[in-house]
């Protein structure tokens, strides 16, 4: 925990009076005009310190060993009391940094835009055209927001220095505050005739084409980062980047869970029971898919490396074909007298009724996605 006793440089049975003055000392050394700006970091840790001591209950807190200015910390009783953290270092500071003129030009925000893309695509990658609406710099004023022919002029109010400075009375005495400039809003310069193209931004909004590099092994949420295609800033300022959020489209046939992919394979009795080489139509075109003589319902039978494409690496999930053995419904006479005769020769005409424990196959949780389907 942090010492505010030793911050303020008081003994811990300091009086009210004691913890006072020391903190109006320690703010007056601190002052940015004495200090610069690493007075500011220290005197956040002083302002803090005398705002848990000089509080009764705060301090009380502080003092059975709960910080009640650490976040989370300290019950109920809150800011509501004496001075906030934030009341004493605007009434100190002005709220503003004290640093000359800001630059009109700013860098743009970051964009983000969404795109759809579909399985395919997120399997093997691609490039892909997208409209982007964006700010971009000003064609008339090239970014300065003057007309054409005119040039911005230094503000008369603060002279260019983008900020004011007053006198103000608060209880350490009078303090010096710096506030930015009304007048220009603290850029220190104005301009008297705004561009009529972008009305003085330096900007305007332009819908534009851009090429993305999707690359494999990319998912729904999955962000690309184009550098500096986002929008321009103000006053012509670098521009932000440009975010592509990816959106999986669902695929009819293939469902994905992380790289792998999973699908079913409708399966006849026979060609189960009897084996069989099977053509499938996957991403990768037809593949051939052997199923043992014997092959069970819920059997899955892997096809390694035609998954999706690992994002940012080397290799490829796999292709997960589950079988769903389809049992005949409606038999012909011949085809019923065949089976009769199967089950004869089988001895299979009265099973025995034997229950067995549940296997776990089948109620895996992948058996489970897919008995909806
Ligand atoms: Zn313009
Ligand atoms: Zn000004």
């Amino acid at each position: 925990m942090t010492d505010y006793y030793e911050i303020l440089g008081v003994e811990r049975d300091a009086t009210p009076e004691q913890i006072k003055k020391a903190y109006r000392r320690l703010a007056r050394e601190l002052h940015p005009d004495v200090a610069g700006a690493e007075g500011e970091e220290k005197f956040k840790d002083v302002a803090r310190a005398y705002e848990v001591l000089s509080n009764r209950d705060k301090r009380e807190q502080y003092d059975m060993g709960v910080d009640p200015s650490a976040p989370g910390g300290g019950a109920g009783a809150g800011f509501g009391q004496g001075f906030g953290f934030q009341d004493i270092f605007e009434t100190f500071f002005g709220g503003g940094q004290a640093s000359g003129p800001v630059p009109r030009a700013r860098r743009g925000q970051d964009a983000l835009v969404r795109m759809d893309i579909d399985l395919t695509e997120a399997t093997f990658g691609g490039k892909r055209e997208l409209q982007v609406d964006t700010a971009v710099v000003c064609g008339t004023c090239g970014g300065n927001g003057c007309r054409p022919g005119t040039d911005v002029r230094t503000c008369e109010v603060c002279h260019g220095q983008g900020n004011v400075q007053r006198v103000a009375r608060s209880f350490l005495g009078q303090v010096m505050t710096t506030a930015p400039c009304a007048a220009c809003q603290g850029f220190g310069t104005v301009i008297p005739e705004p561009c009529a193209e972008c009305s003085g931004e330096g900007r305007v909004r332009s819908r534009r084409s851009l090429t993305v590099n999707v690359p494999a092994g990319v998912d729904t949420g999955t962000r690309i980062k184009l550098s500096s295609q986002g929008e321009v800033g103000p006053g012509g300022g670098p521009a932000g980047d440009l975010y592509v959020e990816i959106r999986e489209k669902a695929h009819d046939t293939f469902v994905r869970r992380g790289d792998d992919l999973h699908c079913t394979l409708p399966v006849p009795v026979t060609a189960a029971a009897l084996g069989t080489v099977l053509e499938l139509s996957t991403l990768d075109g037809q593949q051939e898919i052997d199923l043992r003589p014997g092959t069970q319902p819920g059997e899955v039978v892997t096809l390694k490396g035609l998954g999706v494409g690992h994002l940012h690496a080397n290799g490829r999930g796999d292709l997960n074909v589950h079988i769903d053995v389809q049992v005949p419904t409606s038999l012909d006479e011949e085809q019923t007298e065949l089976l009769r005769k199967l089950a004869e020769l089988r001895d299979e005409e009265r099973p025995d009724p034997r229950l067995a424990a549940a296997h776990p196959g089948v109620f895996s949780r992948l058996r489970d996605k897919f008995a909806g389907r």
